[in-house]
């Protein structure tokens, strides 16, 4: 069987060429991600962030601090984080002064005495100030502001415009928001609310997010909302946040969550965190983003699944299907986006053959495949940077799951699909991890399909 994981390795490689799973660690900026070269950066590991902010909803702004508990996984005589926010006041490390230089997207720190390997460290910085949203070929990301509400949008890289963050998603850590907004706002984010309280002014709202957490699936947002919660069993609750003047119908785009998560465990195994929800901002943007624990789904997102059946039976069920494939099995670099869009495209077509009958699926199969061969193809396993949320990923993706159920039989694609989220549950994982998944459990060298579906472009091989 290892002979079949490194031919897998070997062959499946698309255009990039990156060192496996893993990025070597290094003091500098960056941790080697083939598209974000700036992204992330290594020496360290970070254990947990602690965000404690009083935000002010009307202007954006923000001020507080950023606590980062760290392990050096190397002498460390300074560190680099992700910062593209507001202006910093101080940084400390273990309680002492440090000296730092804050030069576009990153903030480097020079701790008093150096970490040596292993060594665990605190880190705080505080800042003030109204994020600037950051322009990217996927539009503004990072804090976002309509009117009163405000809301974080961090895939790719977006959180970095809110808080010092080592941003990549081979970083997973714990957090702790602490968000302090004036009455009757609302401060919700992702995790568990475990504290409220009040004064005559303010109100605090505590979240702890106590299972790792990727920094492009960080959501905060602030508004006003309505709170619409169901028990779904022991552990775990649905709770949706909602704009008072959001009607019936609009919230009723989101009845099947439960239905549907239930069916998810059923496929994929157990639900991965203890709640799960949507937050709608009062705010026009098309979006749906799967952050973790709490989706958010733009207004005008909503009013189209409103009009159309189709939209919501693949919307709700795509960004819950996420939590699975990519909050908690997450990719290891940007160039596995497949795993996320592939993987959570194909759940949403699962939802539709559960609910419609197989007919559902092979018409959207049909549909999709027809539209894909008439159109430009960038390579579903090597995208690019500019690309990660093409067609191709989201479509061709699905499509090779597809074909892989078919090449395999049902009882053991599914079985594939749950040990995926088993033996990478709240890691991480990378392409040649799936393929050497589904060689293992599969019994066939794979490779060459692999290739075929992920490293071509143009007419998509027969499904048989
Ligand atoms: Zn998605």
């Amino acid at each position: 069987m290892a002979v079949l994981v490194i031919s897998a390795f070997a062959i499946w490689m698309c255009g990039t060429l990156v060192a496996g799973c893993e990025s070597e660690s290094t003091a500098a900026s960056g941790v080697g991600d083939p598209y974000f070269g700036k992204s992330g950066n290594g020496g360290y590991d970070v254990l947990e962030y602690r965000l404690a902010l009083t935000i002010d909803p009307t202007s954006g702004s923000l001020a507080g601090e950023c606590g980062i508990d760290a392990q050096a996984t190397q002498t460390l005589e300074s560190l680099h984080l992700d910062y593209a926010g507001p202006d910093i006041a101080s940084v400390e490390v273990d309680n002492a002064p440090a000296d730092f230089k804050h030069r576009g997207g990153e903030l480097i720190i020079f701790p008093a005495t150096p970490h040596s390997e292993g060594q665990i460290f605190e880190v705080l910085v505080s800042y003030s100030g109204v994020p600037k949203p950051l322009e990217t070929c996927y539009g503004p990301h990072g804090w976002l502001r309509e009117g009163d509400t405000i809301y974080t949008l961090g895939e790719p890289q977006g959180a970095l415009a809110w808080y010092p963050v080592n941003d990549h998603p081979s970083d997973k850590a714990t957090y702790r928001f602490e968000l302090t907004v004036p009455d009757p706002y609302v401060a919700v984010a992702s995790g568990m609310l475990v504290e409220t309280r009040s004064d005559e002014v303010d109100r605090t709202y505590v979240w702890e997010m106590d299972r790792p957490l990727a920094s492009y699936v960080a959501a905060v947002s602030v508004g006003r909302y309505e709170l619409e919660e169901t028990q779904v069993r022991d552990g775990l609750t649905i709770r949706n946040y909602f704009p008072p003047d959001l009607d019936a119908e609009a919230r009723s785009v989101f009845a099947s969550t439960e239905e549907i998560l239930r069916f998810y465990e059923a496929t994929f195994g157990p639900y991965p965190f203890d709640a799960y929800g949507v937050v709608v901002p009062n705010a026009t943007c098309y979006v749906g983003m799967e952050n973790q624990t709490l989706s958010l789904f733009g207004r005008e997102a909503v009013r189209l699944m409103v009009e159309n059946d189709d939209g919501r039976d693949i919307m709700v069920p795509h960004e819950l299907a996420h939590q699975w494939f990519g909050n908690s099995v997450t990719l290891s670099s940007w160039q596995d986006i497949w795993l996320n869009e592939g993987f959570a495209t194909y759940a949403s077509w699962l939802w539709l053959e559960h609910k419609y009958g197989e007919e559902a699926l092979l018409a959207e199969i049909q549909e999709n495949r027809d539209w894909l061969n008439g159109q430009d193809q960038v390579l579903c396993g090597d995208p690019g940077a500019d690309h990660l949320f093409s067609s191709t990923v989201y479509y061709r993706g699905a499509l090779t799951l597809h074909a892989l159920r078919l090449k395999l039989g049902d009882d053991v694609f599914f079985d594939i699909l749950r040990q995926w989220n088993e033996r990478y549950k709240l890691s991480n994982a990378c392409t040649e991890d799936f393929i050497a998944l589904a060689e293992e459990m599969g019994g066939v060298e794979l490779s060459p399909f692999f290739n075929e579906w992920l490293c071509e472009d143009g007419e998509l091989p027969e499904l048989q």
